[in-house]
């Protein structure tokens, strides 16, 4: 097995990302996420994380990425070279940093994380690249976040495999090279946009990770399931797979929510039913849609009309940060067609004023249910 060494962790305390409100406080200590924040967790941080698909066979979905990157490796091997550098592109919890533990498993080396923001000084990098083995893999997650300085030098050790380091000053000043091993860089981004064109342009294969299907979904809560020992029927995984925003590390976390409600509420099998009632109760709807999000389209078809209107409007009526509602929020809504994204702002589409407007999510009262 790939070994694995985590760089950079304790140089900076993690950023929390996503600001999402947080869970009452009579939730699972373990889960530190709401239940539909695509932001990791606790237990999806353990580097034993068991739900993990450590092979190409194992990975779910994203067929088109697998097939490619399955020839860049077989090709790599025969060559004896390593990898193409390789940039990952998409929302949170899509399966990046599983695919570059996938392709140093793969290709039979080892595996070194880190992230951009802990990288803060150009040593940092230096240090981390002249440490690399031919052939291991360097994981940088969030690799828009990397300073500019930094990045400068990346760019020959990703091109050339060398590094020129400045030391001293004014004429005491020295270069030193250093020739590093043939290695392989993955980088991880919700944000392409924000990379800079050089950086972009060194990277040999770079891929989109889109959204999953409900159908691929229901695979991987049926995958999960079977890990975790839990007893699932298809319309019980159809059920999870349908409200989790397209989304693995959702489907799993769900998957662990229902399996709570069934064994205390059921005989611990996961029906449709069941997973109806848990994740109901957890508010999320038949959508896929939280709290959050409901309030981010009633906003914007209440008090805006329907839009458009500027994302830091929305974001000041809604009380939540700009950025969370951008990265978490307003993707999955685009995709499913309920919001667009004009030059003016942000506006609903007629399903988003549709949907809006159904309060599916409060139950009637007493009295209101018998004037049902
Ligand atoms: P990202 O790096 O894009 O945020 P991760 O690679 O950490 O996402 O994936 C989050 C979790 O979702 C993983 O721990 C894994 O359990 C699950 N997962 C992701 N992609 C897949 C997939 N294609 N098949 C099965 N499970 C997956």
């Amino acid at each position: 097995m790939a070994r694995q060494k985590v760089v950079g962790e304790g140089a900076e305390p993690p950023k929390k990302k996503f600001t999402r409100a947080k869970r009452d406080a009579t939730s699972e200590p373990v889960e530190s996420a709401p239940v539909l924040d695509p932001s990791p967790d606790t237990v999806e941080d353990a580097p034993l994380n068991a739900l993990r698909p450590t092979s190409f066979d194992d990975y779910v979905g994203q067929r088109e990425v697998l097939d490619s990157l399955k020839i860049a490796v077989q090709a790599a091997r025969s060559r004896d070279e390593a990898v193409d550098h390789v940039l990952f592109n998409g929302p949170p919890g899509l399966g990046k940093t599983t695919l570059a533990h996938i392709i140093s498993k793969e290709f039979g080396s080892k595996l070194t994380q880190t992230s951009g923001p802990t990288l803060e000084r150009p040593l940092d990098m230096v240090g981390l690249l002249s440490n690399l083995e031919k052939g291991e893999v360097l994981f940088i997650d969030e690799i828009h976040r990397i300073p500019r300085a930094v990045e400068e030098y990346m760019y020959s050790a990703m091109e050339d495999f060398k590094v020129d380091f400045v030391t001293g000053k004014g004429t005491y000043s020295r270069t030193l090279t250093y020739r590093l091993a043939q290695f392989t860089l993955v980088g991880a981004t919700t944000r392409a946009g924000m990379l800079s064109g050089p950086l972009r342009d060194r990277f040999g294969l770079t891929y989109h990770l889109d959204f999953y299907s409900p159908e691929e979904l229901s695979q991987v809560v049926t995958r999960s399931a079977g890990i975790l020992g839990v007893q699932i029927n298809q319309e019980g995984s159809d059920e999870i797979a349908r409200r989790s925003r397209g989304t693995p590390r959702i489907a799993n976390r769900l998957l662990r929510r229902v399996r709570d409600y069934a064994q205390v509420n059921a005989d611990g099998m996961i029906t449709g039913k069941i997973a109806t009632h848990a994740l109901t109760s957890e508010g999320v709807d038949e959508m896929g849609l939280d709290r959050l999000d409901r309030l981010y389209l009633t906003t914007l078809a209440d008090q805006y009309s329907g839009g458009p209107a500027g994302l830091n409007a929305i974001a000041a009526t809604v009380n939540e940060d700009a950025q969370t509602l951008e990265d978490v929020v307003e993707p999955f809504l685009l995709k499913i067609g309920l919001i667009v994204r004009t030059p003016a702002g942000r506006k609903a589409t007629q399903a988003g004023m549709d949907h809006s407007g159904v309060p599916s999510l409060i139950s009637p009262g007493p009295q209101q249910a018998s004037l049902l």
